[in-house]
């Protein structure tokens, strides 16, 4: 057994920019009350941790709220892909050329996904995904991934908490994020 996570991606976001538009997500997410005022002193250097702020449990209908107790948001700056979420969850992909679905269930498919991740991040090799089916390929960020495995530079981590696609959540904090920064925000989730 292990926990579950959420994370929200931004996708587009160079790292560059990435410091300031998670400082903009931080002032809103303070002046809102979804998180503390300030971080956690026990933090990383550069992956700043928050705990929940005063206006959380009233953001949540569910009866889940005990949880919400020892809620964690955590930003991460790295070119990263949720890994995670690749080991422990079925990833659907959908191939735009020939629509045909699969998943990495199939060993060609997890091979070919993980190798061309791993390009991704190293920034060297092609990071092309060749379709099984029908041949045809696309850059691995740019596939149709069911949960997204969220390829980017910015990284909201959620633990402790209800999934954040619960219908009892009174915000979108993809919506919220989306909002603030002006970015394309993708949800994916796992277990560690
Ligand atoms: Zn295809």
């Amino acid at each position: 057994m292990g926990d579950y996570f959420d994370r929200l991606v931004d996708t587009e976001v160079s790292l560059a920019d990435a410091p300031l538009a998670a400082r903009r997500v931080i002032a809103e997410f303070t002046q809102r009350g979804l998180i503390a005022a300030s971080p956690d002193a026990a933090a990383d250097a550069g992956n700043l941790e928050y705990q929940g702020g005063p206006a959380l449990p009233a953001i949540y209908e569910g009866a889940e709220t005990k949880q919400l107790k020892c809620f964690t948001f955590k930003i991460e700056i790295v070119r990263q892909f949720n890994y995670w979420a690749f080991v422990s969850v079925e990833v659907w992909l959908q191939c735009r050329a020939c629509a045909a679905v699969m998943s990495n269930n199939r060993d060609d498919v997890a091979e070919a996904l993980l190798a061309c991740a791993a390009e991704w991040i190293s920034e060297e090799g092609t990071t092309v995904l060749t379709c099984p089916q029908c041949g045809v390929g696309e850059a691995v960020d740019k596939w149709q991934l069911r949960p997204s495995l969220g390829f980017g530079n910015l990284h909201y981590a959620f633990a402790n908490c209800p999934p954040l696609d619960d219908r009892a959540w009174r915000i979108s904090f993809a919506e919220l994020i989306a909002r603030i920064t002006g970015h394309r925000i993708e949800y994916t989730y796992g277990k560690i």
